[in-house]
């Protein structure tokens, strides 16, 4: 008799992380890591948490993060839901609100975890194809049967939709959940929280790991209706309801505490990345114009895989996607500036 049980994991294709090498030769521009610390008081934060208190469990509802989040975006406690990175969330809001027998849509180019819990819990995708020009045809994300995601900046491409324009998106999937995953949303976007009041259906993800440099932490959020939030909190005490441990509880509010730092460090994140896009464009390349901490670059006269490989040798790691309409482009994140001048000094050498 075959081995029933191993035919569904051996059907999934599971997402493939940046490389996170173990040696620290490499300047490292390949997993959209923000190239700042957190605030010092988040470290202050995780010093706070006594040895003792390790014994016990974490606060399940993460009450206090879940009010620092309400207090930053003027909602209630009970629109916020916190998780483990916003991959967690995504998670269980594909298993609180997509079917399988109602296909979903997102873009062909996008954040490729979705096509990995979309196959995970069974759902069905209808991928839309984004324009020549990398845009999002909005009018094609109307009338889904069962649900949307939208990456807004979209990743990898560091394309922006303007807020406004996804109301006709909501506005048209009315019984429909519609996730805008906002994990880039701080250097240069505005976020979609301000719809939360008209549209109902609507679900903002955000992340803690880029603007705010905590993706060691692992701390992702949602904000919605209530009854958006209610069905993620079902799902999550279904699984494990302690999601976020006592260090990413901590750490988070504190760094919520510290916006000074933050807009310090996101402004400083925007202003290397204008220079890195200026820099790559007198070389040759055409860059995407980018809401988000890395940039989408092409070469009409380089092979995106050889770059890759030529950078990679100069010690400097970048992000190169071997899949169909992107595999003549790097992804780029955007380091401190010495890292960025070292990256633009490599290429120089690289294409002359
Ligand atoms: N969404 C998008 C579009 C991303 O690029 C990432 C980062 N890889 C995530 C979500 C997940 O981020 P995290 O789990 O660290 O919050």
């Amino acid at each position: 008799m075959s081995k029933f049980w191993s035919e569904l994991t051996a059907s999934l294709t599971p997402y493939v992380p940046g490389e996170q090498p173990k040696d620290q030769k490499y300047i490292k521009l390949n997993t959209n890591e923000n190239p700042y610390p957190p605030s010092p008081s988040v470290v202050e934060a995780l010093k706070g948490v006594s040895h003792a208190d390790l014994r016990l469990y974490p606060d399940p509802t993460c009450e206090s993060l879940i009010h620092a989040i309400a207090d930053r975006y003027d909602l209630q406690a009970d629109q916020i839901f916190v998780g483990n990175g916003s991959d967690e969330i995504l998670a269980f809001a594909f298993a609180a609100f997509f079917s399988p027998n109602r296909a979903i849509r997102f873009a062909d180019i996008t954040y490729s975890f979705y096509q990995v819990y979309a196959q995970l819990y069974q759902v069905p995708v209808e991928r839309v194809p984004l324009d020549e020009a990398f845009n999002t045809p909005l009018e094609r994300f109307y009338y889904s049967e069962g649900g949307v995601v939208i990456a807004n900046p979209n990743a990898p491409t560091s394309k922006y939709i303007p807020v406004d324009e996804l109301r006709a998106v909501l506005e048209h999937n009315p019984d429909q959940v519609v996730i805008i995953d906002e994990a880039y949303i701080d250097f240069g976007g505005e976020s979609a929280v301000k719809l939360i009041s008209s549209y109902p259906n609507l679900l903002v993800v955000q992340t803690m790991s880029k603007s705010r440099s905590l993706a060691g932490l692992r701390i992702g959020y949602a904000m919605g209706n209530q009854e958006l939030i209610e069905g993620l909190n079902r799902i999550k005490n279904s699984f494990n309801s302690y999601t976020l441990d006592r260090l990413a509880l901590a750490g988070g509010v504190a760094s919520l505490q510290d916006e000074a730092y933050f807009e310090t460090t996101n402004a400083r994140v925007i202003q290397t990345r204008e220079w890195t896009t200026a820099q790559l464009r007198t070389l040759g390349f055409d860059v995407m114009d980018s809401k988000a901490n890395f940039v989408f670059i092409t070469h009409p006269n380089q092979d995106a895989s050889q770059l890759f490989q030529a950078l990679r040798h100069r010690g400097v790691l970048v992000r190169f996607f071997n899949q169909p309409r992107i595999d003549q482009f790097l992804r780029v994140s955007i380091g401190t500036d010495e890292e960025m001048q070292a990256f633009i000094q490599a290429l120089k050498e690289i294409v002359g």
